[in-house]
């Protein structure tokens, strides 16, 4: 079970969030590094490899910033809004999107192009590791929009062989499974 906080709750900088899927104390992080960490549960799944810390499994669509199901995920501009307990409002679509050693996840939330957008001009908001499972579940019967997939939105969904080496992927595996 985890806690709940809220996004806009104050709480000590040093305070450790439980991690959804951990076993142990080390799957524990600060806020902050809750989305590169959950990033590495749902990395491992993506690969069909053995998650040695995690207890539970990663569902099909997992939210970025917790790893459960059922979080509500909107990008406009470069804002993020979500209603997910461990979203953090300093969190800042352009940092993220960066990657580094020490912070080597990039499960961003990106547009997909291929949605109808809402009444409210904006484009469905999808987490950048969950784009497989999105375009399979809801846009392989159309072949059309498949090959109309914008040149942009492939480079964003392209997960670099380095970030999935950094996050404990080896490189052999990536190429395996490309
Ligand atoms: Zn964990
Ligand atoms: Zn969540
Ligand atoms: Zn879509």
């Amino acid at each position: 079970m985890r806690e709940s906080v809220g996004a806009t709750k104050k709480f000590p900088k040093w305070k450790f969030f439980v991690c959804a899927f951990g076993s142990d104390i080390s799957c524990n992080k600060k806020l902050s590094g809750m989305c590169n960490h959950v990033g590495q549960h749902i990395l491992l799944a993506l690969h069909q490899k053995i998650d040695h810390k995690a207890q539970i499994a990663v569902e099909a669509d997992p939210c970025g910033l917790c790893g459960l199901e059922g979080c509500y995920i909107q990008l406009s501009e470069s804002k993020i809004t979500s209603d997910c307990d461990y979203h953090y409002s300093r969190m800042n679509h352009k940092s993220a999107k960066k990657t580094s050693q020490s912070s080597p996840c990039a499960n961003v939330p990106i547009h997909c192009p291929l949605c109808h957008q809402s009444t409210s001009g904006n484009l469905r908001t999808i987490w950048k590791y969950n784009t497989v499972y999105h375009i399979i579940s809801e846009h392989t019967g159309n072949n059309e929009a498949l090959s109309e997939l914008p040149v942009q939105f492939t480079i964003d969904t392209f997960i670099r062989r380095q970030e999935e080496e950094w996050m404990g992927i080896t490189a052999d595996k990536t190429h395996e499974y490309r």
